[in-house]
């Protein structure tokens, strides 16, 4: 499923990872890794479209969010990024607010299942007017949550309940196994690793700016975050 320029990406990751980059590095890769996958589902798209006559087509566009409202997971290295990438797009003096915000939002999810965290119907912090903050680099996840029906994602919102979305399976395939990946090569080279709940997660890299330097020397910054659960 994969083509080289994902599967560069996520080398390029692993080399950036062994030589202890910087936190600059783990955004360019993460961006990377985004990047590569994003082409990858842009072709698979294309190609069920043209292939299939009648195919369902793709319902996700940017500002759809019902799907902003359940438990979303992270890798280390992608809260890391995010986190930082976030940090730097707001102004100095606003990071403070932003961080007890998210800290307070965090606390309230921290420990929930998926199931409850869909009950909550609990608003991603990262949503803003309608719109994702962090869209660009928004997680493998969040890019995994595919439709081709709005309308089953708005009621599955509704009803509180993960929805039963008609999805394209490939597509989401290739997002989570990118995600497995992530999580197998932070492992190997010893970095803690996910599945991270983003907002905890967040918080973390939010309210303390020593946890991304600790976190690329292999401290468990990330641990009340942790998804103890698994992923859906
Ligand atoms: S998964 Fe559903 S709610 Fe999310 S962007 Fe796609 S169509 Fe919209
Ligand atoms: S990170 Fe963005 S896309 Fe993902 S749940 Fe939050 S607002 Fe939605």
């Amino acid at each position: 499923m994969w083509d080289e320029a994902l599967i560069n990406a996520l080398v390029v990751f692993k080399k950036n990872l062994e030589a202890k980059p910087n936190v600059g590095g783990v955004i360019d890769t993460v961006s990377q890794i985004y990047d590569g996958a994003d082409r990858l589902f842009d072709e698979l798209t294309a190609k069920d479209e043209t292939v299939s006559e009648g195919v369902e087509k793709l319902a996700c566009e940017q500002g759809c969010n019902h799907c902003c409202y359940r438990q979303v997971a992270v890798s280390a290295a992608e809260a890391l990024a995010i986190g930082t990438f976030l940090r730097l797009s707001i102004p100095e003096e606003g990071v403070d607010m932003v961080a007890q915000a998210i800290s307070g939002l965090a606390a309230e999810v921290i420990g929930k299942s998926p199931s409850e965290r869909a009950w909550m119907k609990f608003p991603c912090p990262l949503l803003t007017d309608g719109d994702c903050a962090v869209y660009s680099i928004r997680p493998l996840q969040c890019r995994s949550t595919c439709s081709t029906n709005a309308s089953l994602c708005a009621l599955g919102l509704e009803e509180g309940e993960d929805p039963d979305i008609e999805a394209l399976t490939a597509q989401v395939d290739l997002y989570k196994s990118t995600l497995a990946v992530l999580m197998k090569v932070e492992t190997e080279l010893g970095f803690e690793t996910g599945p991270l709940d983003l907002i905890p997660a967040l918080s973390i890299v939010l309210s303390d700016d020593t946890a991304a330097p600790r976190w690329l020397q292999g401290e468990d910054v990330f641990g009340p975050a942790r998804i103890i659960t698994t992923l859906h």
